[in-house]
């Protein structure tokens, strides 16, 4: 199946054969459609299965369809992953994939310099891409303003629960709008995964690949 059949836009169709992708991989196959539809994914998915495109293509396509506008400095999509290993690749991503959108977007890492990554901020991002830890100790320094978070993706969520960043997820999602999208990914599925999906999700697309 090719990639323009799964509903993305043009912008995102040409950085997708910029990076000479034939066709998308099953997990995008089948979660790219249910989140452009809004749906809460629950998504079992290994590295290497193309995931990340499987979120961040919808991702960026709704956000440029509600529109980017540079006057507005909070984030409106959050993907939390438990290394800055993980989150330095998601941003990547996202700006390969996002390379003919006005989508700002910033990786928060600890290891980095806070007053620089204080001044990405200010200037207004649409996508943060964040360690649990480091998110928090720009929340508490009023830094970045969660309360305007359309889409949550967890992803690696099993590694982020196994390093022990369940209170620190608790206390991002307490700042985090009821009203919101959120997407799961997991290598497997254990019962505490299986219960903060409960907690966290709406009616969520059970997806496996
Ligand atoms: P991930 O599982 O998200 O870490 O992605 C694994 C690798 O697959 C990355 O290097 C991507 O660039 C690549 N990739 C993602 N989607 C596709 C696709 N549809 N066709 C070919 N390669 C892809």
């Amino acid at each position: 199946m090719p990639f323009a059949r799964l509903g993305l836009e043009p912008a995102l169709l040409q950085a997708i054969s910029d990076q000479n992708y034939q066709s998308p991989t099953p997990i995008q196959e089948s979660v790219i459609p249910l989140i452009l539809a809004g749906h809460d994914v629950l998504a079992g998915a290994q590295t290497g299965t193309g995931k990340t495109a499987g979120f961040t293509l919808p991702m960026l396509q709704m956000l440029a369809a509600a529109g980017s506008n540079p006057a507005n400095k909070t984030p409106k999509a959050l993907v939390l992953t438990p290394t800055r290993e993980l989150a330095l690749q998601v941003s990547e991503a996202i700006n390969v994939y996002g390379k003919y959108l006005p989508i700002r977007s910033q990786a928060i890492v600890g290891g980095v310099n806070m007053a620089m990554q204080i001044r990405l901020l200010k200037q207004g991002v649409d996508i943060v891409i964040a360690t649990p830890g480091r998110l928090l100790d720009h929340v508490q320094q009023r830094n970045v303003n969660l309360s305007n978070i359309e889409i949550l993706v967890l992803d690696e969520a099993d590694r982020m629960l196994d390093m022990g960043f369940l209170p620190e997820i608790k206390r991002v999602i307490a700042l985090l709008p009821n009203q919101r999208q959120t997407l799961l990914f997991s290598a497997t599925f254990s019962n505490a995964i299986q219960n903060i999906a409960q907690q966290w999700l709406k009616q969520p697309k059970h997806i496996q690949v």
